[in-house]
């Protein structure tokens, strides 16, 4: 994460490793079972483990033979094994998963399942569905109804989409965050869409606020939560108490939101490649 940079990234980060500057009391030791006198070479346990594009399944695989803790994704069911060595600490291995979280959601979103561009393709909308259609008529991909109209060249049709896409929430994220921004007071000084698969939201800390793209295919809620989360973060570069009232001030979507982005923002990423 950059420095002097808050995102929602950073606020789902903070479950494992608190920030330096604002440090979380110390949680409780877990209890951990003395180990056997004979341990097996490999033990798995698996949990779900919020990441910043959202949960996922964490395969833990605590092996004797491994030299180094490790990372790779199960290609049947999308599961993110961490390989342990003897010793590693659990903590070594939540660390090599938040440091490359983009490049494990890059690699979920390219499993099979993953939905491209295409003629034919279901897309959502501000959580609506949508089908990809190409016509043979020239011009800028347009609404019609339920349809996304695509014309020109159909080698160019998945760029289209894509432009579209990305002109629309360049449009409706930064009048959201506007919007949000004049409710509070607070003077954005640039507000951008990015193609990033690791954070959905984050604000720097020059006031430039930046939204995923694919933000555009969520519900509207959930947009209106993590427009109001940035434009927060224009007055509290922190997750503490005044920041989540002022946030509380600024949308009601908060809780149903932040349960979306956790179950259905991984589906997201694995749309349009
Ligand atoms: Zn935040």
């Amino acid at each position: 994460m950059i420095r002097g940079q808050l995102s929602l990234w950073g606020l789902l980060r903070e479950t494992f490793s608190p920030s330096p500057r604002a440090p979380a009391p110390t949680p409780p030791k877990p209890a951990i079972a003395k180990p056997a006198p004979k341990r097996p070479t490999e033990e798995t346990t698996t949990e779900t483990i919020h990441l910043p594009h959202g949960s996922a399944e964490v395969e833990w695989r605590r092996s004797a033979r491994a030299r180094r803790v490790s990372l790779r994704i199960d290609p049947r069911g999308g599961a993110i094994i961490v390989t342990l060595p003897g010793r590693a600490s659990r903590k070594a291995g939540l660390a090599l998963l938040m440091d490359n979280a983009g490049w494990v959601a890059e690699r979920l979103a390219a499993l099979p399942g993953a939905i491209p561009f295409a003629d034919g393709a279901t897309i959502p909308l501000h959580g609506i569905d949508r089908v990809i259609r190409h016509t043979g008529t020239p011009g800028p991909a347009r609404l019609e109804g339920d349809t996304l109209l695509v014309g020109g060249d159909p080698a160019f049709l998945p760029r289209r989409v894509g432009d579209f896409l990305r002109a629309e929430a360049r449009r409706e994220l930064a009048a959201l965050a506007m919007q949000k921004a004049a409710l509070a007071g607070l003077h954005p000084r640039r507000v951008s869409v990015k193609d990033t698969k690791s954070r959905w939201g984050s604000c720097a800390a020059d006031r430039s606020l930046a939204f995923s793209w694919r933000l555009v295919m969520a519900p509207r809620h959930v947009q209106d939560y993590v427009a109001a989360h940035e434009v927060a973060h224009l007055r509290h570069m922190n997750h503490g108490r005044d920041f989540w009232a002022l946030v509380g001030t600024l949308t009601p979507h908060q809780e149903a939101a932040m349960a979306w982005l956790r179950d259905q923002g991984p589906a997201l990423l694995r749309i349009g490649q």
